[in-house]
């Protein structure tokens, strides 16, 4: 595969693909979790597609028309990626579970203000019409969120500011970023808050991994080698709430096309504890497990979504169960697996 930037597939000529396509957009952060998904669903939506992130996909070739390996903390690269799009889906970011996130301020903030500084202005500079910015819950004050039976949070909530760690505050003055790009410039923008996004394809090891797929990934190995024992960080009584990616993706659409600028959450509103989670995960697996207590970042207390601005917005909600969402997530890290163990497929 090309890398360092070269096309994939030719882009084309813009007047040739127009007629054909709903659109020309951009998705940076492609190669991840998300955006990955994003590809697909855009690509049977009739669009067309380009993917642009410093690396590809890890899991399955991308579908876009067209891919770029480039790091958008790079002025000049970021120009490039915004070429010829009408409409930019901004999900580059340097992120992952709360292991990384408590432990990497300085490098998340810095990187993440330049990726979003650079790609904003260069849809600008590039006549880019309408702009998603993918925010995260992470924004939310830390003092609204010292209880596991959490008040569910109002976008509104987010001032008086007090995020938790650094990613949340750059979330935060991105997130303003693209109000005063609306408002100075006439640049359509979207703002989606999301609540804990999980599913197949996204990291489930390494260290960059979030809760539910480093849940999956641990009652897997319990089941496959036959030790029941789980590490849980904290007592585990921590609570979250978690949407599946099919969901996302749909409500990130859903955004996309509405004429609402202001940010607006995205996830489930079914508060679960760790603990639970993770008894929930045994029982899909079909197994029981011993949940072992240890030393770890444990985040807020307790975080849940209002959706009560969502539904009103969109007229829609996330509506995959947990359990469905958990299944077709830990069946597919089962057999991630299975492989690193070098076991034979399951059925
Ligand atoms: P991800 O880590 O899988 O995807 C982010 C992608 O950005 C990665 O592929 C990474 O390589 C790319 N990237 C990082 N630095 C880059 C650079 N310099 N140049 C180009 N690409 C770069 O994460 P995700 O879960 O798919 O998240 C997508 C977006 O949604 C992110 O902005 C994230 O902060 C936000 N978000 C996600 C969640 C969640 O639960 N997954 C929750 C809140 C917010």
């Amino acid at each position: 595969m090309p890398r360092d930037g070269r096309q994939r597939r030719p882009g084309g000529d813009k007047r040739n693909v127009s007629t054909q396509y709903k659109a020309r957009v951009l998705i940076t952060g492609a190669g991840g979790f998300i955006g990955h998904h994003l590809t697909d669903y855009l690509k049977q939506k009739g669009y067309w597609v380009r993917g642009a992130d410093i690396k590809e996909p890890e899991f399955s070739a991308t579908h876009a028309d067209d891919f770029q390996v480039l790091d958008l903390r790079d002025w000049k690269q970021c120009v490039r990626a915004t070429e010829g799009v009408d409409h930019v889906y901004a999900l580059a970011a340097d992120m992952g579970g709360m292991g990384f996130i408590s432990n990497h301020h300085a490098q998340i903030l810095y990187n993440n203000s330049v990726i979003n500084l650079h790609t904003i202005e260069a849809a600008r500079q590039n006549g880019v019409k309408k702009y998603l910015y993918t925010s995260s819950a992470c924004v939310y004050p830390e003092f609204k969120q010292t209880d596991t039976m959490v008040t569910p949070l109002k976008e509104d909530d987010a001032y008086p500011a007090q995020p938790q760690d650094a990613y949340g505050w750059e979330k935060l003055i991105t997130e303003r970023l693209c109000d005063h790009y609306r408002e100075d410039y006439g640049l359509q923008t979207r703002i989606v808050r999301f609540h804990n996004i999980f599913g197949p394809k996204g990291t489930w090891e390494g260290g960059r991994e979030k809760a539910p797929a480093a849940m999956c990934r641990k009652v897997a190995y319990a089941k496959l080698t036959g030790n029941p024992v789980i590490e849980v960080w904290g007592d585990g009584e921590q609570t979250r709430s978690f949407c599946y990616i099919d969901d996302c993706v749909e409500g990130i659409y859903r955004l996309m096309n509405s004429g609402y600028h202001a940010p607006l959450n995205l996830g489930q509103d079914r508060l679960i504890s760790i603990n639970e989670l993770a008894h929930l995960v045994a029982s899909i697996a079909g197994i029981q497990v011993q949940l072992k207590h240890i030393d770890g970042p444990m985040g807020v207390r307790g975080r849940n979504s209002d959706n009560d601005r969502l539904r009103l917005v969109l007229g829609w909600e996330p509506g995959i169960s947990l359990e469905e969402g958990l299944r077709k997530t830990y069946f597919w890290i089962e057999e991630q697996v299975r492989q690193k163990l070098v076991l034979p497929a399951s059925d």
